[in-house]
């Protein structure tokens, strides 16, 4: 069972091959021997998954079975679900029980999905390794002595070890796609407003971003038709005509599939100065990639993106800008940690704070209460978000010539455990491919692409505003010529 796709498991639990109950028995078993190691889940919970898979045997058995119902999932850690300990990968809520479901958790819950468990991520989603999380470093279960990526690491090396058939990730500026590239999975993080923010602990509000993570487009798909859909408690929720995200799917008999699809290749991603610094082992595999596409038939169109360069640093502007304001909730008040030892609300205040954040994140309150001052406001605020806005009316161009626009989703393959840790400028630049994308609010994915010294690399496709679908058809159909997503990592039996 173990290692077959979801919706393999939901025909076998259509088929009564298995049951919910013994599904999630195995995938338990599973994290009980290699999470020690991988150190994938910061909680685990046997006795509330188990429940939840014989109300889902249940339900199938009354005929209410949805596609997912019975299917266990790991859910990031930090999608508040109610009962369980919801941490978001911080000392600062180590000790808090969620009194409610996020949105998603509902939707997942209505489905009859199991959740599996909560899995490690760095700390608050700020990170590109995973390494800043309390709870320590995930190891990529490639190679244990490098890095998932991040922040979603947890979910990535989870779904990637078989610990879980998919898992739930959020990506602010690419922490879905660039895990799911350094664990070799399809990870979708859609058009901003598309997933319900409710209940997902916020980072940076106007760039987060729930989706799935998979080994599959297909499995990717089935997920993300239970997590989207309007939320009237999220006000920048869309409220959108229903769609089904897997309706391009179906069979065409063609060995060119692709006919007609024009795929966008940005000037910037592909030119001499940024292929430097991209790893050229990692742009071989893209370049093989855009060489399949041609062979499914899309034509390739030279495209630019000319202000791509400033992602990375109008992203450090706005993105601190909004935890600052953001994080200013954690204050040892009404919950969360609150420091043993004080004289006064004050003392309270800022011991609190000192003791259950950890560097990354104080030094992003810092860099955005900085930003946000009187004096630096107009000088970096706001002059980020013209640059963001510039950044987004590229995209709209670019998408007036093609209709995919594809390139690396991270510059290297996974590197080491502690490599940049001590850099953050370096950890920043894992990014550099993602993070646009998040400021246009445009939908991106990752897929997998083939392998380096044994190491997986990603392939990222990026799409116009609400085309999920078309994305997910265009990663499917390359899926179907390849077998680089059906790989596992050895050594995790
Ligand atoms: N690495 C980026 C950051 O640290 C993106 C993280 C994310 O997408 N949550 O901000």
């Amino acid at each position: 069972m173990i290692g077959r796709s979801v919706s393999a498991l939901a025909q076998a639990l259509t088929e009564k091959t298995i049951s919910s109950v013994e599904l999630t028995q195995l995938y338990l078993d599973r994290i009980a021997r290699h999470n020690p190691l991988l150190n994938a889940f910061i909680t685990v919970d046997g006795e509330k998954s188990l429940a939840q898979a014989k109300a889902a045997d249940e339900m199938r058995a009354a005929g209410l079975a949805t596609p997912l119902t019975g299917i266990p999932l790991a859910q990031k850690d930090i999608f508040c679900a109610k009962g369980w300990l919801t941490t978001c990968g911080s000392k600062m809520l180590n000790n808090f029980v969620s009194p409610y479901d996020a949105s998603i958790i509902e939707r997942f819950n209505a489905a009859g999905a199991v959740i599996l468990g909560k899995t490690n991520m760095d700390e608050f989603a700020m990170g590109s390794s995973n390494e800043t999380s309390y709870y320590g470093a995930v190891k990529n279960p490639w190679d244990m002595a490098r890095v998932p990526g991040g922040s979603s690491g947890g979910s990535a090396a989870a779904v990637s070890a078989l610990l879980a058939p998919a898992a739930t990730g959020t990506d602010t500026g690419g922490s879905i796609r660039q895990p799911a590239a350094l664990c070799n999975l399809t990870g979708l993080k859609p058009t901003y407003g598309v997933v319900s923010r409710y209940g997902m602990i916020a980072y940076a509000s106007s760039l987060d971003q729930g989706g799935p993570m998979a080994r599959s487009a297909q499995d990717c798909a089935l997920l993300l038709n239970v997590m989207a859909g309007f939320d009237e408690r999220d006000s920048t929720s869309l409220d959108r005509t229903k769609e089904d995200y897997s309706r391009e799917f179906s069979a065409v008999a063609s060995d060119k599939p692709l006919a007609g699809l024009r795929i966008g290749l940005p000037r910037e991603f592909f030119g001499t100065s940024e292929r430097s610094g991209c790893a050229p082992e990692v742009m071989q595999l893209v370049d093989a990639a855009i060489a399949e596409y041609r062979r499914l038939g899309a034509q390739l169109v030279d495209i630019s993106l000319p202000n791509m360069k400033l992602s990375v640093p109008s992203y450090y502007v706005i993105a601190p800008a909004e935890a600052s304001s953001n994080l200013s909730r954690f204050d040892g008040v009404r919950y969360g940690y609150r420091a043993p030892d004080y004289s006064d609300l004050n003392e309270m205040y800022a011991r609190s704070r000192a003791q259950g954040f950890g560097a990354e994140v104080k030094r992003r309150i810092l860099i955005g209460t900085y930003v946000l001052s009187h004096g630096y406001y107009d000088a970096y605020y706001l002059q980020a978000q013209r640059i963001r806005r510039l950044i987004a009316n590229d995209f709209v161009a670019a998408f007036k010539q093609c209709d995919v626009i594809m390139g690396p989703t991270s510059p290297s393959i996974a590197f080491k455990l502690g490599e940049k840790a001590a850099d953050p400028v370096q950890m920043y630049l894992s990014d550099i491919y993602t993070i646009a994308v998040n400021l246009a609010g445009l939908p991106g994915m990752s897929i997998p692409c083939g392998f380096a010294n044994g190491l997986p690399a990603g392939l990222q496709l990026i799409g116009d505003y609400f085309s999920e679908a078309r994305l997910l058809n265009v990663a499917h159909r390359y899926q179907q010529a390849n077998a680089w997503h059906l790989q596992r990592p050895q050594g995790i039996d």
